[in-house]
């Protein structure tokens, strides 16, 4: 299958360029052509041994500004059913955990499947074309496997499917409820028993350890070598106090310690961290994934996202308990959380948060041909000079006009009166 665009505007190789022609086969970008300058953007190729096959067909024209697709980085997908709600109350994130303990609890195969594929329709909605869940919600009820061992991971997967959005499915391993204490209640849902257990189910692929005081010391050794693996890491000081009380060492030290720190580890938050653990992420090169919208929801606090960057972490975004599903604001909240936590502003460039939300892909030939275009005319983005600082500074989820995945339209501006439907039906059956 194949298709070719017109993007008035694009983002590509750093810059904002009018009238690229992209050509798409097989879901990945076959060439990409800046018309302007009536080149192709290298491709490895040199330019005297280029050839373009032109695509049979109608070259479609998208207006607008178009970026390459956003990730989520961190879901977990039925906290969508606690927006709006979670929120009425004061509380921490204790008193917010037995809320969403609530909906975990009553979770089926079947109504997690509608759940998710609503949440993830209305990720691509808002230009997320790729999702990392972060899956324990394992078990029945009362802690027993169902017939099917992964049915809760398959209904997540058959989401995705059904939305249109790439995912990544981490399959968390959960044992403790804290430090040396057993899963009760619907945490018995989670639990494997042991991390043994945990693999034996889980198999060989994407992986997490939900957080150190959720899996013991003696366990994590299973998890050597396993990537991609990822860990909420010291999103409460709490935790690190805990962890300190229980090993003497900080949350980041620990999994150091454990030989889990480098390049195929993501840590989810690292809000709450020493000098020591920044340069331990750091020169291990762990990737690092800041979900600045939910921080702010739970008054997690803020974490020191641009030296983390500057340490030599690899930084995303995700959307986590989904309070908010739109990758500008998360991206707009990096930016915008230091400035008030340092008093300063200017500590990303908008290219580089879009390189933060994009997770470093972009439109380029071989790439995997996601592209959300943003609507340049709407009240919030006109006249705001369609370009990096548009994404970043001006739009929101509401400005995306039209998403593809892997070629193929997964959504238009239009589709959100049924998304709504979707979410509305999804969430009403499990109340
Ligand atoms: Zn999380």
């Amino acid at each position: 299958m194949s298709s070719s665009y017109l993007l008035e505007r694009a983002w590509v190789g750093g810059a904002v360029h009018d009238d690229v022609l992209v050509e798409i086969a097989d879901g990945r970008f076959a060439s990409v052509v800046l018309t302007r300058r009536n080149s192709p953007l290298s491709d490895g190729v040199p330019s005297g041994q280029r050839q373009f096959h032109r695509v049979p067909g109608e070259t479609a024209r998208l207006p607008g500004l178009t970026l390459p697709g956003l990730v989520n980085d961190h879901s977990h997908a039925f906290h969508r059913a606690l927006r709006g709600r979670t929120q009425r109350e004061r509380g921490t994130f204790w008193t917010w955990r037995e809320q969403m303990y609530a909906v975990a609890e009553r979770l089926e195969p079947d109504t997690y499947r509608a759940l998710a594929r609503a949440a993830y329709r209305e990720m691509v909605a808002a230009g997320y074309t790729s999702v990392t869940e972060f899956h324990y919600v394992h078990h029945r009820p009362d802690g027993t496997a169902y017939a099917s061992p992964n049915a809760m991971g398959d209904a997540l997967r058959q989401a995705a499917e059904d939305a249109g959005i790439r995912i990544t499915l981490l399959d968390t391993c959960y044992v403790s409820s804290g430090f040396g204490a057993p899963p009760e209640g619907v945490q018995r849902r989670y639990s494997d028993g042991d991390a043994e257990a945990w693999a034996a189910r889980a198999g060989d692929g994407p992986a997490a350890i939900h957080s150190v005081r959720a899996v013991p010391r003696e366990q994590l050794p299973v998890f050597r070598g396993r990537a991609p693996l990822h860990v909420h890491l010291s999103e409460q000081a709490a935790e690190n106090d805990a962890c300190l009380a229980a090993y003497g060492v900080t949350p980041a030290r620990l999994l150091h310690e454990a030989d889990l720190l480098g390049p195929g580890t993501t840590v989810v938050h690292a809000t709450h961290l020493t000098g020591d653990d920044i340069e331990l992420l750091g020169t291990t090169g762990t990737r690092v994934c800041i979900t600045p919208t939910t921080e702010r929801d739970l008054a997690d606090g803020i974490g020191p996202a641009r030296r983390l960057h500057e340490a030599g972490c690899p930084v995303t975004i995700g959307s986590d308990s989904h309070a908010v599903v739109d990758p500008f604001e998360e991206l707009r909240g990096l930016e915008m959380d230091e400035r008030l936590a340092t008093g300063e502003r200017g500590h990303w460039t908008a290219a580089e948060l879009l390189a933060v939300g994009t997770a470093g892909r972009g439109i380029e030939v071989g790439a995997e041909a996601d592209l959300v275009t943003l609507d340049t005319s709407t009240p919030r983005t006109a006249g705001t000079g369609a370009d990096e600082h548009t994404a970043v500074f001006a739009a929101t989820a509401a400005d995306v006009s039209q998403v593809v995945v892997g070629g193929r339209v997964v959504f238009t501006r239009g589709d959100e009166q049924e998304i709504g439907r979707e979410l509305d039906d999804a969430i009403g059956a499990l109340r």
